[in-house]
């Protein structure tokens, strides 16, 4: 008989309604490696059964867990002319899990602390909560001003560092302090070798690396806004684009970021070479194709249950 843990990895593994990152915490969390986790849970037409499925895991293996409310997420559908069109195609529910009474206490007291706006207390508690290191929970808490990322870094290196550490430390979910952090290293070291062993299908399939040829549009350009809702850094030395796959790439349109020193105008179709893996892509950008006038979304309200 396969065991209650192992059957739980099992169900992290197999999930229609886990993203990889849900699939990878889940999986760390189930191993005891990480001594709480947040998941999310997706649910549409096609997999009604998981949630009740999922709880059942929980039950068996003795795991404390409190549900969100179920909340709807939208899916682009199709891009039609000069609309990207958006439709609602489930609910999804968050899941916190704990393996202790204790870790569930310390998530009320974070919860707690946050509402009171003590965030370098709250953050303390959830670093403990996560297994998150100091180091990068006391740089995280300094992020919380403002002014310091505003002195730290430039719009350029501020994305930069966030997709360098998704590249070079894929299994860990926190924000590492910086690209050098040892502590952090470690950690995505151990949690590698935690998932080779106990899930080495999920390990093989995270990691993989696709290689696609396609064209997309140029949406929204992200940025930082300070307190008075004014652009962070007055001089860009360079644009965070949202790039959209203008068809289906494996029955989605992926929404990829693409940061870059050249200025893109918004609707400008491109062609490119992306490296896919299911944590972080790579565009690569070869030739600027086409333009579309206007090119705007059209979503729906969104509704809670
Ligand atoms: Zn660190």
């Amino acid at each position: 008989m396969i065991n209650e843990q192992t059957q739980l990895i099992k169900f992290a593994e197999q999930a229609q309604g886990l993203e990889p990152l849900q699939q990878l915490k889940l999986i760390l969390f189930a191993t005891g490696t990480k001594p709480s986790a947040y998941v999310l849970l997706k649910t549409d037409g096609k997999n009604l059964d998981e949630k009740e499925h999922f709880e059942q895991h929980l039950k068996h293996n003795n795991i404390i867990y409190e549900t969100s409310k179920a909340k709807s997420y939208e899916e682009i559908k199709d891009i039609r002319g000069n609309t990207v069109r958006w439709e609602i195609k489930g609910t999804w529910h968050g899941y916190d899990l704990f393996h202790t009474k204790t870790a569930r206490q310390g998530f009320h007291n974070y919860k707690k602390f946050l509402k009171e706006q003590k965030h370098s207390i709250a953050d303390k508690i959830a670093g403990k909560l996560y297994g998150y290191p100091d180091c990068c929970m006391n740089e995280y808490t300094k992020e919380h001003n403002i002014n310091y990322i505003k002195k730290k870094y430039t719009y350029y290196s501020f994305y930069k560092r966030m997709y360098e550490n998704d590249r070079k430390f894929p299994f860990i979910a926190h924000y590492p302090c910086s690209s050098h952090c040892t502590a952090t290293k470690k950690l995505n070291n151990h949690y590698s070798t935690i998932i080779r062993k106990n899930a080495p299908a999920f390990l093989k399939e995270y990691t993989k690396k696709h290689y696609v040829s396609t064209a997309l549009v140029v949406d929204a350009e992200s940025n930082v806004y300070d307190d008075n809702a004014q652009p962070l850094w007055e001089k860009k030395d360079a644009h965070d684009y949202s790039l959209i796959t203008l068809k289906p790439v494996n029955k989605h349109h992926y929404m990829l970021s693409h940061l870059t020193k050249a200025l893109l105008l918004h609707g400008t179709i491109v062609t490119a070479n992306i490296i896919m893996t299911q944590r972080w892509a790579d565009v690569r950008i070869k030739a600027l194709k086409d333009f579309i006038k206007d090119f705007h979304h059209e979503r729906k309200f969104l509704v809670t249950n």
